[in-house]
């Protein structure tokens, strides 16, 4: 069941939605950059953002995120983002569609659905990437908060409406599987929530990496192992509110970002 209470509106969120429809007209000439929500300074709240963005390099995907995951992961890390690596930009667990390939990368076609776990990079060149096992690589790198060594930049996650992904780790999505509910298990920590039962916010149950494996295969299975998980679309101005909720203890629904909602875009 997928449910989007109307919460009153807030200053952040006020913010959020103006900066929304600021963004859909970037002035000709100017160098690309891309509309995301993130964690600007240490202990604030989440806000918009514009950011630098580039095409997609040799072996790159951009997707044009349409839901991402909103979890305790992304409230962990970002209540405990300190003053380097600003800005955050959390979410882990992503669909959207391809809207661009690098060189190289001819099985992606622009407009296929596709998904994006915790990792979106590795080195390509051990036993592990080569047998298509990426979450084994010890260069394995997480969605968000990270330094990318092949690219030299931060990784930046899918509360924005693109982002860069190796291909390796770009996943396919089962037609049967609802595209937000896709985005929910994603996310292993939430996967984990909806088979298990929920757990409280700050319990350390799922790295930021979580099992890429599993989560490539999960479309295939995802669907009939999740039939009673309720899934509540929040818009980008929820997303402040949306955070407390899951601080605020054990919750029983997942929540997906719907970022076709927000008009911030390039
Ligand atoms: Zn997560
Ligand atoms: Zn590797």
């Amino acid at each position: 069941m997928i449910g989007r209470p109307k919460p009153p509106p807030r200053d952040a969120a006020a913010r959020i939605r103006e900066h929304a429809g600021a963004a859909r007209s970037p002035a000709p000439g100017t160098a690309p950059t891309v509309a995301a929500l993130g964690i600007a300074e240490p202990g604030g709240l989440l806000v918009p953002l514009r950011l630098p963005h580039r095409a997609p390099g040799p072996g790159e995907v951009a997707i044009e995120v349409r839901y991402c995951s909103v979890c305790a992961c992304d409230v962990r890390a970002g209540r405990a983002q300190g003053s380097t690596g600003l800005p955050l930009v959390p979410g882990h667990g992503i669909v959207g569609v391809v809207a661009e390939t690098g060189p190289g990368v001819r099985e992606l076609e622009p407009g296929t659905l596709v998904g994006v776990g915790a990792v979106v990079d590795g080195c390509s060149t051990c036993a592990a990437c080569r047998g298509g096992a990426g979450r084994d690589c010890v260069r394995a790198v997480p969605t968000y908060g990270a330094r990318n060594p092949r690219t030299g930049e931060h990784t930046r996650g899918g509360y924005a409406k693109r982002i860069l992904v190796h291909r390796d780790f770009v996943l396919h999505i089962a037609p049967e599987l609802e595209p937000a509910r896709a985005a929910a298990l994603f996310c292993p920590r939430t996967r984990a929530h909806a088979v298990l039962g929920p757990h409280p916010a700050g319990e350390g149950t799922a790295p930021l990496v979580g099992s890429e494996a599993e989560t490539r295969q999960l479309p295939a299975s995802g669907a009939e192992e999740l039939p009673a998980a309720d899934i509540e679309l929040v818009g980008a101005d929820e997303l402040n509110e949306t955070w407390e909720r899951i601080a605020a203890g054990p919750g029983h629904r997942m929540f997906v970002l719907d970022l076709a909602t927000w008009g911030g875009n390039d």
